[in-house]
């Protein structure tokens, strides 16, 4: 009685806190996956009091078998009408689940189910077993990683093709086999293993069920064909509960894939208890389908939790005659594909068709340890991430090169990729020669591989913005469409994001591809070129304020004013030879090296005329060596000298310009946030249809057949070949950036590194360097032009060039200023004081005689008391200048 009590309690209590719902489970009879749905709702009832996230939900589970698929609709109505179901889980069976899935639909019940599938799912149908198109990709990613060149497929169903669809698309009719072979349904596979082992295939894929898959193994054990020769990929997901331990041995590379890793398990998922209960040992002998039931009710739980919460919704019993549809299953179904949680396969995320997305699958190898990890492929990149070990297996040379043979793409660019020149019809890798051509025969040389030669996309790559995908020889490598690609294939940081590249053979940058300069016809007036035009200005000026200056000095400075008639002791008047006509005449006399007979008789005057003569010295050496260099160099026409000239010019419509549509360089212009760079940029885009080309040889033409109308952006080395063989053409300025080549693979190539190795060995012994001379300046017309673009040339002095003699001469005027000052001042001083006259008065009728300008003779005021004598003056005696005048009786009435 009290033990009744107890109980009464108890689920009163549990009943008050949870209102239950229904899970309605349909799966084979005595099946794992069944118990491992029943065993995780007991869990999930359990954890409800631990975590908050499954607090106040209670599940009952309700399952019905779905032996008769012909029975299984009306036991899943009978479920419906009987019990609040909220979610139906499964069926495992594939025919079954056609109709489970149309009556969830119908009813708007989410229906979870775990299983292979490649349809595309309904409505409310999720599923937890990852998508048949993203097995497919992994099981050729592993190929092509691998490296296999040709293999055979061992299949037991149409799925196993479906699996295998994208390794099928490998199959190439000139050099790929790809061999299908089905199993058969006796039981018996030993005859078809024969075969193989008797076709002499190393590489083998086994696609079967699992409950086969044991058996083909020992039977595979058996003919020999998983012996230390064979490579064998097992495709089923479930690899690891099978007794591997016979296969340990063998020495076979056994590749499998898993997506339960039983060593890496959130503790608060273990469930050592309900693997116990059925019959488990551990979670490596857990199938995949069991694994991901108990992780679709835990998911569901969480998400059935965060409905409650929102929604409010109960759930109710449902009639399948009456079309009767339940209100809150698809916001159930929503909250489901909303969940992100981590379970026992990984993460589990879903796409809004209900698949999972985002998850990761181990690839894993058997060998005398067990299973070990070899890498870790990712849903959502397509790419393996391989563990430490194997990348070490893979520098060590545990996957070499030798003796492999690799689908080298190329793309036809002079000289990179060329059709040889032949009258005879060649075939396979005789068709082609080039500097690229001779880089992987050099590299296949020491790393002894093998390789064929394929022509692809003639663009190089580029990606889609709004789909992602990369087109050209990229988007080839990333399809496996080829191992390698060489060109001129630029390595930029786009690119790297999609491919791997080796280290650079050879090393760029941007430049323009124009016309050569023309000689400029020689000039009726190229005598004035020595200087430029401001030197011709200031010389002018200059020549115009010294003139003057010479006359201003020369009235103020006392020396000037000489005794006309050197006999008379006495003269009334004393006369100046520096006129203006004068000044100018000595100066422009001075200049032209002529001289004149006027000479300056004052320290001033004389300083003014030394460092006017010192000017005209040095400008008159430097006019004529100057001229000398512009009348034996031809001068050229070089309308466009860097980018910006270009860029301006574009702008004005003088000069069109372009680059290869979608290439590297056209890229570079796209990226850059330099101003000119823009400018080109909307340039190009602006005028598309008109400017770009579809290649470098299209852009050259142009060049040639524009004759200066256009102009190509490309890459330096490219325009030195050009160079070599078009006289008339030129690279202009220099490089925009640096950049370099590479050769492209695809991620994670194995061999890269072994590939940088050999690049950089073939860099070191010069062999780059003889490979570049050999097809740039030998073979095919080159060496043809000599660059005679770096002769002597002489440009026009400028200002900068000739301002020193222009300062010797200001500072030279300024002192024969301050000197003539000086010596007005000290004259009129020594005359006021002997004449017994004021200073001031004498001074300011000097500076008005002056500041006239006008008269060349002037009285000498004062006359009686004039019998000073200086030794030094002018005005009595013989004048410095020495030479006594012949006087004649005229008179100057000047003054
Ligand atoms: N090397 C360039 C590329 O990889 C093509 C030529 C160019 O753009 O100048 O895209």
């Amino acid at each position: 009685m009290r033990i009744q009590i107890f109980l009464l309690v108890f689920w009163s209590c549990v009943y008050s806190s949870a209102k239950r719902v229904t899970l309605g489970g349909i799966f084979p009879e005595n099946d794992l996956t069944e118990k491992a749905f029943n065993l995780a709702i007991k869990k999930v009832n359990r954890d409800r009091h631990d975590s908050e996230d499954l607090s106040n939900i209670f599940f009952v589970n309700e399952t019905i078998h779905d032996e008769d698929v012909f029975e299984i609709s009306q036991n899943v109505c009978t479920l419906l009408r009987s019990s609040n179901v909220v979610a139906l889980f499964g069926p495992q069976d594939r025919a079954s689940s056609g109709h489970v899935n149309s009556i969830c639909d119908t009813m708007d019940v989410p229906n979870i189910v775990a299983r292979w599938d490649s349809d595309l799912v309904r409505m409310n149908a999720i599923n937890l077993y990852p998508h048949a198109e993203s097995l497919s990709l992994i099981y050729l990613n592993i190929v092509t990683q691998f490296n296999w060149k040709s293999f055979t497929i061992l299949y037991d169903s149409i799925d196993g093709l479906i699996r295998m669809n994208y390794l099928l698309k490998k199959w190439d009719s000139k050099g790929y086999p790809v061999t299908l072979r089905h199993l058969g349904n006796t039981g018996n596979y030993r005859g078809v293993l024969k075969r193989v082992k008797n076709s002499g295939e190393e590489n083998i894929v086994i696609d079967c069920s699992l409950k086969i898959l044991d058996d083909v193994l020992k039977q595979a054990l058996q003919v020999g064909i998983l012996s230390d020769r064979h490579k064998v990929i097992v495709n089923s997901l479930d690899l690891q509960t099978l007794d591997l331990e016979p296969y340990q041995y063998t020495g076979a590379n056994f590749t499998g894939v898993r997506i339960l890793n039983p060593d890496e398990q959130d503790p608060a998922l273990i469930f050592d208890h309900e693997l116990a209960e059925m019959g488990l040992e551990d979670l490596s002998k857990l199938p995949l389908e069991a694994a991901l039931m108990f992780d679709a009710v835990y998911i569901f739980a969480r998400a059935f939790k965060r409905f409650k919460d929102a929604v409010k919704g109960d759930a109710r019993t449902l009639d399948c005659t009456a079309l009767d549809s339940w209100e809150h299953g698809t916001s159930l179904s929503n909250f489901i594909r909303d969940i992100e949680i981590k379970g026992l396969t990984g993460l589990i995320k879903f796409h809004t068709n209900g698949f999972r997305s985002d998850f990761q699958l181990d690839i894993v190898k058997l060998d005398e340890n067990g299973i070990g990890l070899l890498g870790i492929w990712n849903s959502t990149s397509n790419e393996i991430e391989w563990a430490k070990s194997q990348e070490t297996a893979i520098t060590e040379g545990e996957m070499d090169m030798a003796n492999q043979t690799f689908k080298v793409l190329i793309a036809l660019a002079d000289p990179y990729n060329m059709l040889k020149e032949s009258s005879t019809k060649r075939t396979g890798n005789d068709r082609y020669e080039g500097f690229a051509i001779d880089i992987i025969q050099e590299l296949s040389k020491i790393l002894h591989f093998n390789y064929t030669f394929e022509e692809g996309e003639k663009s190089y790559g580029n990606e889609d913005p709004k789909t992602g995908k990369w087109d050209g020889l990229i988007g080839q490598l990333m399809r496996f469409e080829g191992d390698l690609a060489i060109t001129d294939l630029t390595i930029t940081a786009e690119r790297e994001k999609a491919v791997d590249f080796t280290m650079p053979f050879m090393n760029l940058g941007i430049s323009i591809l124009y016309k050569k300069p023309t000689k400029k016809p020689p000039s009726l007036f190229s005598f004035v070129s020595p200087f430029s035009e401001d030197v011709w200005i200031s010389l002018f000026i200059t020549f115009t304020l010294v003139s003057l200056l010479l006359f201003i000095i020369g009235r103020l400075c006392p020396a000037e004013w000489t005794n006309p008639y050197p006999c008379i002791e006495e003269p009334e008047t004393l006369q100046n030879q520096l006129t203006l006509q004068n000044s100018f005449w000595f100066t422009i006399g001075a200049f032209m090296q002529q001289g004149s007979e006027i000479a300056p008789i004052g320290a001033s005057t004389r300083m003014l005329a030394g460092s006017w003569w010192f000017f005209c010295l040095i400008l008159i050496n430097s006019y004529t060596a100057n001229l000398a260099a512009f009348l034996t160099v031809e001068t050229t026409d070089k309308p466009i000298q860097s980018a910006d000239d270009l860029a301006t010019k574009g702008d004005q419509g003088l000069v069109k310009y372009g680059a290869k549509r979608g290439g590297a360089t056209f890229n570079f212009f796209k990226g850059s946030n330099d101003s000119t760079y823009r400018t080109m940029y909307r340039y190009m885009d602006t005028h598309k249809e008109h400017v770009m080309t579809d290649d470098n040889d299209m852009g050259k033409s142009r060049v040639i057949k524009e004759d200066g109308g256009y102009a190509f952006l490309m890459e330096s080395s490219s325009i030195e070949y050009i160079q070599q063989r078009e006289c008339g053409l030129t690279m202009i300025g220099g490089m925009l950036d640096q950049k370099g080549y590479g050769i492209a693979m695809r991620k994670y190539f194995p061999y890269r590194n072994k590939l940088n190795t050999a690049v950089l060995y073939l860099q070191e012994t010069g062999l780059l360097s003889q490979l570049k001379k050999k097809w740039w300046e030998e073979k095919r017309g080159g060496g043809k032009c000599t660059d005679d673009a770096g002769g002597a040339s002489a440009g026009e002095l400028t200002l900068d060039n000739v301002g020193g003699v222009f300062l010797v001469l200001s500072i030279g005027c300024a002192v024969s200023l301050a000197l003539t000052t000086i010596e007005m001042l000290w004259d009129i001083l020594w005359t006021s004081h002997n004449d017994n006259l004021p200073f001031k008065e004498e001074l300011i009728e000097e500076i008005k005689f002056v500041a006239k300008c006008k008269g060349t003779v002037k009285p000498v005021r004062n006359r009686k008391d004039s019998s000073r004598s200086t030794g030094q003056s002018t005005r009595d005696g013989t004048p410095p200048y020495g030479f006594v005048p012949i006087i004649t009786t005229t008179h100057d009435n000047d003054s």
